[in-house]
């Protein structure tokens, strides 16, 4: 069969390539997943940009895309029963594709399994090339990590598994909140906003979200979520306000979403209150400057990094999003073929005039109806 994707072939260079794939025998020994919709990622433009390339993290050329949601055109016996679906199931992947054996996957930490294989980062040299959700289809590995996704949950809808996952992984269990707790996220992109729901459903008391000015129809939307509190750090001082709104107490958690930005480091570390959580979650590319320990160390402050989301997480994303109590259709803001996957990455980065996106769908075969 043939099967188009968008193949990365060096910094910002993306071509719809054509690969000849044996079917049957990419799914003998694992599945052949038919990709109806793939999320993007902030990180997409990093990797678009060749970042991850330049550290070592994949080489090219890579077929990227690692948020796929698709139907299992056909699928191995043994396979089958350790996965719990069928041929024409739909399904959401997990990233990470880990060994299971190793001393990280037997802890639990499988998103730093030594032996991982990264769906949307994995060489086309490798086997059928398949390993990317910007294409026709993807080949699985039988350890990959998929969630079947219920009856009437469309492949669009049930794409915010990734970010919502985010949201309650980072959110959530990376930052331990409890009810009541006030909980402070740093940028309202769309693990920003997934971590409001998140935190609303773990009930939490006050939810507070900082954005720019740029970011206005992002903190409407983080309200309509279930912010109790937006903030516009370009005309508010964020540490001050959130003092003022926990009788100067600080946030229980602190969850940094922002990538590049350093400040939101350090006004993390401001707003938290003593004994408090901040999660880090945002890549910076460099380090922080005047970052002051002694603030963390004095104040019993935990401070923690977190990669990728697990398996709990998103089961309770796809719980979300099947219940359809949160109007989540608002998170849609753009989509492209696979001709246009560099344009959507763009989009998503902020890097188009006035797009205002938040999440960016590839549809690999075309938009459904
Ligand atoms: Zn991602
Ligand atoms: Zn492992």
């Amino acid at each position: 069969m043939k099967v188009s994707a968008a193949v990365q072939v060096g910094r910002q260079n993306l071509q719809v390539k054509e690969f000849d794939v044996d079917g049957p025998a990419a799914a003998a020994d694992g599945a052949l997943l038919r990709v109806e919709a793939s999320g993007m990622c902030g990180s997409d433009y990093e990797q678009y940009n060749g970042e991850f390339a330049d550290v070592g993290f994949h080489v090219y050329p890579v077929i990227p895309g690692h948020e796929p949601v698709g139907r299992i055109e056909a699928i191995g016996e043994t396979t089958a029963q350790l996965w719990g679906v069928a041929a024409g199931d739909l399904v959401a992947v997990e990233p990470f594709c880990p060994c299971g054996i190793c001393a990280r996957c037997t802890e639990g930490q499988y998103q730093l399994c030594k032996n991982r294989f990264l769906y949307g980062f994995s060489s086309t040299e490798i086997g059928s090339g398949l390993w990317g959700g910007f294409a026709e289809y993807m080949q699985l590995r039988p350890n990959s990590v998929v969630h079947k996704i219920p009856d009437g949950v469309s492949a669009h809808d049930a794409v915010l598994f990734n970010p919502l996952g985010a949201g309650f992984e980072w959110s959530v269990r990376a930052a331990g909140t409890q009810i009541g707790d006030t909980v402070l996220i740093l940028g309202p992109g769309q693990r920003g906003l997934a971590g409001v729901i998140a935190a609303r459903e773990a009930g939490a008391g006050q939810v507070i979200v900082t954005g720019r000015g740029s970011d206005a129809h992002r903190l409407e939307l983080a309200r309509q979520f279930g912010a109790s509190t937006v903030i516009d750090v370009d005309a508010e001082n964020t540490v001050e306000r959130v003092h003022a709104l926990t009788s100067g107490e600080g946030a229980d958690r602190v969850i940094d979403t922002t990538p590049y930005a350093t400040q939101p480091v350090l006004d993390a570390i401001e707003a938290v209150r003593p004994g408090g959580t901040i999660v880090s979650a945002g890549l910076k590319a460099r380090s922080v400057p005047s970052l002051d320990t002694d603030k963390l160390v004095l104040r019993d402050v935990t401070l923690r990094g977190v990669i990728g989301v697990k398996s709990w997480a998103y089961r309770q994303a796809i719980r979300i999003i099947a219940s359809k109590r949160y109007p989540l259709h608002l998170m849609h803001t753009h989509t492209v073929g696979l001709d246009r996957v560099a344009d959507g990455i763009l989009t998503l980065a902020g890097k188009v005039d006035d797009a205002q996106a938040i999440h960016v769908t590839v549809f690999p075969g075309g938009e459904p109806r």
